[in-house]
């Protein structure tokens, strides 16, 4: 799957798409790895480049613009989608401070979560 993955900005595979909320609206970005690199304190990092692909809501846009890739690209978005909500939950869990029943509630429901990913994974 990987390798059908191009970006419809540049032309070149990319490794996800990544969601940027601004306010109420969402940016959708290819995210392409171009390796890594040390940083002047000696870390590691890895260095990425990011491609502006247009607010989430004009898919289709995408899709009339360049129609293969669109498509592409499309499809990613949809494998990946359960993928990109947890991130962004785990992103908004890890800037707010949480209301003390909502950490438990939510930590609950992660802990099921994580036992019905671990029977999925058994098969
Ligand atoms: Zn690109």
């Amino acid at each position: 799957m990987v390798s059908n993955e191009v970006c419809p900005r540049c032309g070149l595979p990319f490794s996800y798409i990544k969601r940027k909320r601004v306010g109420r609206k969402v940016y959708l970005y290819a995210v392409h790895y171009l390796g890594y690199a040390k940083t002047p304190n000696g870390r590691i990092k890895k260095k990425t480049r990011e491609c502006y692909l247009g607010p989430e809501e004009s898919y289709d846009y995408v899709t009339v613009m360049h129609e293969k890739e669109g498509l592409v690209l499309k499809g990613v978005i949809d494998s990946d989608r359960a993928l990109a909500y947890l991130d962004a939950l785990i992103d908004y869990i890890s800037n707010v401070s949480l209301d003390r029943n909502l950490a438990l509630n939510l930590a609950v429901k992660f802990d099921s979560l994580s036992k019905k990913l671990r029977e999925h994974a058994k098969g």
